[in-house]
């Protein structure tokens, strides 16, 4: 397999080049080891200027987008600013050098950070147990569906066998449905874009173990009648799974708890400003209903008196998902905006998130129709049906043209229930400036042509990649 590492060998090193001089060892090398185990020659590494070094790989960084350089409007994903400081805190010694397997006792700061965290996140869903394991929103899914089998298995339900999904669902839904051993059945949704009630009344029955909702929904919009919902699937003796990775909408305003949820899982890396992108790292915690706490993972962080400790007493519990305590980093980061921001700050988070998504739906909606709703929440899908009827510009060639003007694309063709859909969240850390710059350049690209947007990006360093071939056989050389 090709590495960067063999590349710059192959394109820069030259024999000799060098970084550094370390000064001729005085004493003799005694590594014990013996002959056989020695490699005759040294690795085969690239040899190189650090100036040559440097400049590689900083070129290389300026070739990505990122929320550092430019607006990153990614629907469903919240790309909101992560603050540098939170860089700083989380490398504190006594935070980044802690060992996971230090006794209780000589970590007492960090499981007090990991002890109020679940008490944050448990207050903030309504939900009053928690675990921090999982790695990721889908690991947390698949986490809680755990919990739940096993809360069925134990009260000898085993014909609980149904997840239902409404259709808007983020894939990750029906994905961990069906790994935890449950049968994904699909509800439909209603010409308003929220959840067909009288479709998910028809498929509710004895056999329903989970009902999974995103509220707000993948369409940015509230599910009015989830208070109703939620008795519906208790009635049934189910339980509510609510999909969180929209709380950068709700924060302080209203509860998962509150509103019927039995268990839900959180985006850290997503509302609580853990750097993403790129595939990792994240961090999906749960929280669940207080009948559901025995079989959360092992162990949790309890506190006896005034000691905090990681209890694995716990003999219900469905085992551990995830080695040690969860992606710690991204939980410290979430932990230090929490404490940053406060209650009220939260609560001004998520309204500047809605704020800044209807003055956007607002800019662009003559040309980029929205079909679903009158206002939105922290994001909204527009279309670009319209374009594409009479000029034949689809919402991938609006995607593209955005990265000549600096601009993230939005996140294109999902939910499917909006035709050339292009759904965006401009989060709350975005500045009126550049959201009516954004604005701007979505009006200029529909007034462009259509065979130059074909051909768009224009600037970048490179146009349109075989998106499949993109990922699996990637090059990652960089030819000067
Ligand atoms: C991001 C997201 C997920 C999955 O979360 P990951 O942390 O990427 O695994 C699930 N549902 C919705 C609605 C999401 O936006």
């Amino acid at each position: 397999m090709k590495t960067i590492a063999t590349e710059l060998l192959n394109e820069l090193s030259r024999k000799g080049r060098r970084c550094h001089h370390v000064p001729a060892s005085d004493v003799e090398a005694d590594h014990g080891l013996p002959a056989s185990a020695l490699s005759a020659a040294p690795p085969a590494l690239p040899e190189v200027g650090e100036i040559d070094l440097i400049r590689h790989f900083v070129n290389l960084s300026t070739r990505n987008m990122a929320i550092d350089t430019s607006f990153y409007p990614l629907g469903s994903c919240t790309m909101k600013y992560n603050p540098k400081r939170h860089e700083r805190l989380a490398g504190l010694p006594g935070l980044a050098g802690v060992h996971p397997l230090q006794p209780d006792d000589s970590c007492q700061g960090m499981l007090q950070i990991m002890y109020e965290m679940q008490q944050f996140l448990c207050e903030i869903s309504g939900l009053p147990a928690c675990s921090l394991q999982p790695a990721a929103g889908a690991q947390g899914e698949l986490t809680a569906l755990y919990v739940a089998a096993a809360y069925f298995r134990h009260r000898k339900q085993t014909h609980k066998s149904r997840v239902l999904v409404p259709d808007s669902a983020h894939g990750t839904n029906p994905a961990s449905a069906a790994l935890a051993g449950f049968e994904a059945v699909t509800v439909k949704s209603g010409p308003d874009g929220l959840v067909d009630v009288n479709d998910l009344a028809s498929k509710l029955d004895d056999k329903t173990a989970v009902f999974m909702i995103t509220n707000p929904n993948t369409l940015g919009l509230f599910e009015s009648r989830i208070v109703e919902i939620a008795k519906r699937v208790h009635d049934v003796g189910g339980l509510v799974y609510l999909d969180g990775a929209n709380m950068n909408a709700i924060l302080g305003l209203t509860r998962p708890g509150d509103f019927g949820a039995d268990m839900q899982h959180y985006n850290v890396h997503k509302t609580f400003t853990g750097p993403h992108g790129g595939g990792g790292p994240g961090s999906g915690p749960i929280t669940v209903r207080d009948f559901l706490e025995p079989f959360l993972p092992s162990p949790m962080v309890v506190k006896d008196g005034d000691r905090y400790r990681l209890d694995s007493d716990r003999p219900l519990s469905i085992g551990r998902v995830r080695g040690y305590f969860g992606t710690i980093g991204i939980l410290l980061r979430g932990w230090f905006y929490i404490r940053t921001l406060g209650a009220a700050g939260l609560r001004e988070v998520s309204e500047v998130a809605v704020l800044n998504a209807n003055y956007l739906r607002e800019k662009v909606k003559d040309i980029y129709a929205v079909p679903y709703g009158d206002r939105c929440l922290h994001e909204f899908v527009a279309s670009a049906k319209k374009l594409r009827a009479e000029k034949k510009i689809s919402a991938m060639e609006v995607a593209k043209r955005l990265l000549d003007f600096g601009f993230h694309a939005p996140t294109v063709y999902f939910p499917l229930v909006v035709p050339e859909a292009l759904m965006m969240e401009p989060t709350e850390t975005e500045s009126k400036e550049t959201l009516d710059q954004f604005a701007e350049v979505l009006r200029t690209i529909a007034g462009e042509d259509a065979a130059f947007l074909k051909e768009a990006p224009h600037t970048t360093a490179i146009s349109r990649p075989d998106e499949v071939k993109a990922a699996k056989e990637p090059i990652l050389h960089w030819k000067r």
